[in-house]
């Protein structure tokens, strides 16, 4: 009935199913195309993975609004 043994595979970093192996022959290593990600941990919880991805995107928000995106204090 399920389809449970079709496990999914998420980025430890960011959380992405876009996770592979960097070698065909060698699936001990694993490559993320979307963060970056090299090595030999992948995560198989769904729920873990979508509070990664949160967690990613909001360190992305920093980094990309970094400085004065929210600067309020000087305006009048
Ligand atoms: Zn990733």
């Amino acid at each position: 009935m399920s389809t449970d043994k079709f496990t999914k595979r998420f980025c430890p970093r960011c959380g992405s199913t876009n996770i592979r192996w960097l070698l065909p022959q060698d699936w001990s290593k694993w490559e993320c195309p979307d963060c970056g990600y090299m090595g030999p941990f992948v995560i198989e919880d769904g729920k873990i993975a979508e509070q990664i991805h949160k967690e990613y995107l909001k360190n992305q928000d920093k980094i990309h609004g970094e400085g004065n995106a929210h600067d309020s204090s000087n305006n009048r």
